[in-house]
């Protein structure tokens, strides 16, 4: 056994190291697609059956030198790689992610701007109830220097005998006085053959009962306008990222909102998952925001929930307002009058400039 022996050996392990590779390469491919497959089924990517059958049929055809132990550890490590190729694919691939574009979006509808480093307040009704309840409000806005006017035209109730609002005529009452008031409108849309009756609104939102309603998020995004999309009761982060991934095909002006998810907490009408907005904003380009009214269900903590979600890096809040909250068509609780929201706008702004002072002085190091 000479040296050039040991030459010509080695390279036929490089040669099966090579080839080792090619498979593995091939094999991860195959792993990427039954990944979107599942993603798209919603189907647990784990699946320990499949492993353990994988290794039962592998281990009677080890013919050594290595025994059935090593290969198990082997081929265990093999298919920890593979989970974790498919649990990462979609933060690769995604247009919503950080890793498809670095920069934060920032975009302008009107005098309102998403993504910059002022937060903007989105706040009126949680449904429109006639031209002079919404003029009540814009007026409220305008003076407290809130650039965005939400109301709900087509309401999602849990009742069928609640309130539905006002349908069609709701969305012309509230583009016709955002206009009278320089500003922006946002109103919810629940159904595909609904957005041409949206026309004159500035911003399309999509409600969370509707956050896995793909078709009709298909059908939104194509409309090209800006989207207010807000996240599922019972969504995860993930799955709230993949229902954007349906907008960004038609509109990249999309507003992320958390509202709160459903826990075993009764002392709020949802749970705010501060959380999310420090991890969206990390796993996303997109601006995010946090709808303190229908995360709490109740007034008295909304100001607190907003210096929350400002510190914690949220482009901006959405409340519900109403001229008389006792009297309102819908989500009484949680609407706060004319006064309180001067109050609470005040809380925001200043929110924001000490998250600015905060960020720049960490910034310096
Ligand atoms: C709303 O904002 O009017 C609304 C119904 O909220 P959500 O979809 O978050 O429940
Ligand atoms: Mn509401």
């Amino acid at each position: 056994m000479s040296f050039d022996d040991i030459l010509a050996l080695r390279q036929r392990i490089d040669a099966i190291n090579g080839q080792m590779l090619g498979l593995l390469s091939e094999r991860g491919d195959l792993v990427r697609r039954i990944g979107a497959i599942k993603t798209r089924e919603g189907l647990e990517k784990f699946d320990p059956l499949r492993e353990s059958e994988e290794l039962e049929a592998l281990l009677p055809r080890n013919r050594g030198p290595f025994d059935d132990a090593t290969v198990r550890y082997l081929f265990t490590e093999i298919f920890r790689a593979s989970l974790d190729l498919m649990e990462h694919q979609e933060a690769e691939v995604l247009k919503v992610s950080r890793r498809h574009k670095q920069a934060d979006t920032v975009f302008s509808v009107g005098g309102a701007v998403f993504g910059g480093p002022e937060p903007v307040v989105v706040a009126g009704p949680c449904s429109v109830e006639s031209e002079e309840q919404v003029r009540r409000v814009a007026a409220a806005l305008a003076e407290a220097g809130a650039k965005v006017l939400r109301g709900g035209a087509f309401k999602p109730r849990t009742s069928p005998y609640a309130f539905q609002g006002l349908g069609a005529k709701g969305y012309e009452i509230l583009a016709r006085v955002a206009r009278e008031f320089g500003l922006v409108s946002v109103s919810e849309v629940m159904e595909v053959a609904a957005i041409p009756m949206a026309e004159s609104i500035d911003i399309l939102q999509v409600g969370a009962r509707n956050m896995s309603n793909f078709k009709l998020l298909e059908a939104v995004g194509k409309s090209g306008k800006p989207v207010l999309l807000k996240r599922g009761l019972a969504a995860t982060c993930e799955e709230f990222l993949l229902a954007a991934e349906y907008l960004i095909a038609g509109t990249g002006r999309i507003v992320l909102c958390e509202r709160g998810i459903r826990t075993f907490e009764r002392w709020t009408r949802n749970t705010l998952d501060i959380s999310a907005v420090p991890l969206l904003t990390m796993q996303s380009h997109l601006p995010v925001i946090v709808d303190v009214s229908h995360a709490a269900g109740r007034t008295d903590i909304l100001v607190p929930l907003a210096r929350a979600a400002v510190a914690a890096g949220a482009h901006g809040v959405m409340v519900e307002v109403h001229p008389a909250p006792a009297f309102a068509l819908s989500d009484q609780t949680q609407q706060i009058d004319l006064a309180a929201f001067a109050e609470f706008a005040k809380a925001v702004k200043e929110a924001g400039a000490a998250y600015r002072t905060h960020s720049a002085r960490s910034s310096q190091g």
